[in-house]
């Protein structure tokens, strides 16, 4: 999954979005490791 489809699913639940910002913060790479890896679904975020 790309990170623009990753950041669309994971970074507009947070408090923190804002729109057009590229940053990856630890919890963002934390749930798209676990997403890749079959751990979790994007339902269960
Ligand atoms: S990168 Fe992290 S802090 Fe920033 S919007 Fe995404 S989840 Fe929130």
């Amino acid at each position: 999954m790309e990170d623009e489809e990753l950041r669309q699913k994971i970074c507009t639940k947070c408090d923190f979005y804002k729109e057009g910002e590229k940053l990856q913060c630890n919890a963002f790479k934390v749930n798209k490791k676990l997403i890749e890896e079959g751990k979790i679904t994007l339902d269960e975020l």
